[in-house]
């Protein structure tokens, strides 16, 4: 934050004002945009009061006795900051710094960082999203290299926004594009909806995987088919198959959406496991060698960003 000139006070509520600015400038503040650019500073504190005041009149209009029941009695500014400070977070504030180093060494190497952990809501019912992130990175030698944990926190930003997943996954591919300026970039998402699991059609086992491919993982199924199985090495053990459903079909529609992958839903079903840290899986290609067959695994270690 920012330039915005702090107003004098008002009656008029604050979204009004923050809302007329973005007007204004004319951009969109759908629920998955950020509009930090347009609050001034104090303006979130005032927006949280707002927030607050609107959910207690939520909560009234429920028919709970805010007044005399001593759990909700603090729920709605409770919630005004769940939404606010962590959340919906990304939508309030500035993308988090990255350091950019250039690629001094030419590294012309495969990356693949994750699962990054990734915590959002839907947009639809404001119900969780909860999965995992595997990040794919083909540099050439104009390429900036920004350190792992920041693939996280770029994430993290996109994601802590009311969002939908086919949405959010492309957001997440922009902002890597538009920050590691790569020749290639992969981007898979697999996230439980908590909306299908609560409500609806109360379906425990059903995830959701889809892919982002840009670049040489557009144009080169071969690349892009070595970096679906190293995902898979990564989460579901070397035997597993790939993923289904989240390949690419064809040039013109870069982007496709899966479903259920069933050995997720056999996983889900198993006891749980021990957390894994995130993976880094790193590939270089062979001094000399002549083709992307010639490839080897260099280096499979673990990182914890
Ligand atoms: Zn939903």
């Amino acid at each position: 934050m920012n330039d915005v000139p702090k107003l004098p006070a008002t009656d008029q509520p604050v979204s009004e004002r923050v809302r007329a600015r973005i007007r204004e400038a004319g951009r969109r503040f759908n629920a998955n945009d950020n509009i930090a650019d347009f609050i001034a500073p104090g303006e979130l504190e005032a927006l949280l009061d707002e927030v607050a005041g609107k959910m207690q009149g939520v909560l009234e209009s429920l028919v709970i006795d805010v007044a005399n029941d001593h759990n909700t009695r603090d729920t709605a500014r409770r919630v005004a900051k769940m939404y606010l400070n962590e959340v919906f977070r990304g939508r309030y504030t500035a993308s988090p710094p990255t350091t950019e180093f250039p690629n001094a060494e030419g590294l012309n190497e495969l990356m693949i960082v994750g699962p990054i952990t990734v915590r959002s809501a839907c947009s639809h019912h404001f119900c969780p999203i909860m999965g995992k992130l595997w990040v794919g990175v083909m540099p050439h030698e104009r390429s900036n290299l920004i350190g792992l944990s920041k693939y996280s926190r770029l994430a993290e930003w996109i994601m802590s926004r009311p969002q939908i997943q086919e949405e959010a996954i492309s957001q997440v591919a922009d902002l890597l594009w538009a920050t590691v300026s790569p020749n290639g970039l992969a981007v898979v998402m697999e996230a439980d909806h908590f909306c299908m699991h609560w409500r609806g059609v109360k379906d425990a086992g059903a995830k959701m995987v889809n892919s982002v491919m840009r670049g040489s993982f557009l144009t080169d199924a071969t690349l892009r088919r070595e970096f679906l199985s190293l995902i898979n090495v990564g989460q579901r053990g070397a035997d597993a198959g790939p993923l289904p459903l989240c390949q690419p079909v064809g040039d013109a529609a870069p982007r496709a959406v899966g479903r259920v992958d069933p050995r997720a839903v056999a996983a889900e079903q198993s006891p749980p496991r021990r957390h894994r840290p995130p993976l880094l899986l790193r590939r270089r290609l062979h001094p000399g060698a002549g083709g992307r067959s010639r490839r080897r695994l260099r280096s499979l270690q673990r990182h914890r960003p």
